[in-house]
């Protein structure tokens, strides 16, 4: 699915419902959430993938990732996450524009939470 900037839903995002930004950078909730503040960080330049950018751009985005992961932690509570980035069509990216999900955990919301990020290929997820 090939996205001009034109036609991106993240460079359409409105500045008002940003959560937090910086000049390279900027922080929204997912608009299809899979956990309350379910939060997406993406570069501000439409690129696809977080390894077309800069690296300055590049530690632009960890960096507001962190803050966001430290500001969901202090205000909510949060003691675990996923952090995740689907980069490119067969890793399950569904928009071309860079982003990195911050996705918070809580203890319950799945029966075996074990493996995380590994259950992207479920028949291999469990190796215990
Ligand atoms: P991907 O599959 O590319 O890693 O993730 C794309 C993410 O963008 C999904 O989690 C989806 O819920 C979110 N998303 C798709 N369209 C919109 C939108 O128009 N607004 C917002 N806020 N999130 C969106
Ligand atoms: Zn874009």
């Amino acid at each position: 699915m090939a996205e001009s900037r034109d036609t991106c839903p993240f460079c359409s995002i409105d500045p008002k419902r940003w959560i937090a930004s910086s000049d390279a950078a900027i922080a929204f909730l997912d608009g299809f959430p899979i956990a309350e503040h379910h939060t997406l960080v993406i570069p501000q330049r439409h690129v696809a993938s977080l390894f077309d950018l800069d690296v300055s751009e590049q530690a632009e985005v960890w960096r507001l990732a962190s803050e966001v992961r430290h500001r969901l932690a202090d205000e909510f509570g949060i003691e675990a996450f996923n952090i995740g980035v689907n980069d490119g069509v067969p890793a399950g990216q569904t928009v071309l524009h860079a982003h990195v999900h911050v996705i918070p955990r809580v203890t319950g919301d799945s029966d075996d939470p074990r493996g995380g990020i590994r259950w992207v290929i479920p028949d291999k997820a469990r190796y215990w």
